[in-house]
């Protein structure tokens, strides 16, 4: 059957902009401009120099899958596959901790403790996505550099992230990584000057590890499945063979757990012990000197 009524056309709605996207999202604005930068592969000024350009619908419809993956929790560094982390963009998966800013405290500490030694040796254990491990490699070429982690999935990562990051040419020559748990992945008794961690130092019955972002990130990174310190005692109580005489160690830790952590360390004959606050002011990360030899407490 025919007909020769001819429907009206509809009026065409104006295409979503860069603008109107954002303005409409119930996202953080900055998590919105990250998310919708990335679904157009442009840079954040363009979102602003070009927020009037019509958008094509198949970039359109690719903002909305991201924007709703975050609406159900999703960590944008997941979603957008990296993290800046001192300066660096590295490489993000769900097999790794998303690196964090106070962790940067760290490899600054790193960097201040191997500051007069040449081609010093240091040893990131937990390494994840190589963040500490390749921030430090970074900055001094010349050191040479073994990460540790139980994760193979973690390694490939931070492997990838380190051949994209730093120059297979550096002094120091390529970061060793090895699988293991922490210095059994090691070959016996090699002195470090400096010995780094962020271990996984989430109690187990924390009620954080259910919320947020921590929820999408590598149980195995956050929590040690006991009191939160079982993986400082381990990484302590090892280190006896692994630090050269008077080498460092230095652990980043939970925002209440500088106390027992001092004591762990003392209690294991290491000297100059204290803890250093974060951006946030809270006491992040710990260390001191090992026990030199011949100590009584070695
Ligand atoms: N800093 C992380 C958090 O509290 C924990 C990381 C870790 O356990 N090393 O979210």
């Amino acid at each position: 059957m025919t007909s020769d009524f001819v429907a009206p056309a509809a009026p065409v709605p104006p295409a979503p902009t860069a603008r109107a996207l954002l303005h409409a999202s119930p996202l953080p604005a900055l998590e919105a401009r990250i998310l919708l930068g990335h679904a157009l592969g442009w840079r954040r000024t363009e979102l602003i120099t070009r927020g009037d350009e019509p958008l094509a619908v198949d970039a359109i419809a690719q903002y909305r899958a991201l924007e709703a993956r975050r609406a159900a929790g999703e960590p944008i560094a997941q979603i957008v596959g990296a993290r800046e982390f001192y300066g660096l963009t590295f490489e993000v998966t769900p097999q790794v901790l998303i690196p964090r800013p106070e962790t940067e405290l760290l490899v600054e500490t790193v960097l201040a403790a191997i500051e007069p030694a040449p081609r010093p040796r240091v040893l990131d254990l937990g390494t994840g996505s190589g963040a500490i491990a390749i921030a430090i490699a970074c900055t001094r070429p010349d050191a040479r550099i073994a990460a540790v982690d139980r994760s193979p999935e973690a390694l490939t990562v931070a492997a990838r992230n380190a051949a994209r990051l730093l120059d297979p040419a550096r002094p120091g020559g390529a970061v060793q990584w090895r699988q293991g748990d922490w210095y059994a992945a090691l070959e016996a008794a090699e002195p470090f000057d400096v010995i780094v961690s962020n271990p996984p130092y989430i109690a187990a019955h924390d009620p954080h590890l259910n919320a947020g972002d921590l929820r999408f990130e590598p149980r195995g990174a956050l929590t040690d499945e006991a009191d939160g310190l079982s993986a400082i005692r381990a990484i302590v109580a090892g280190s006896g063979s692994f630090l050269a005489p008077g080498g460092r160690l230095w652990l980043e830790h939970g925002y209440d757990q500088a106390v027992a952590v001092r004591a762990i360390l003392t209690a294991a004959g290491f000297t100059g012990v204290h803890s250093l606050c974060d951006l946030a002011g809270i006491e992040r990360a710990t260390g001191g000197a090992a026990p030199r030899v011949g100590s009584t407490q070695r």
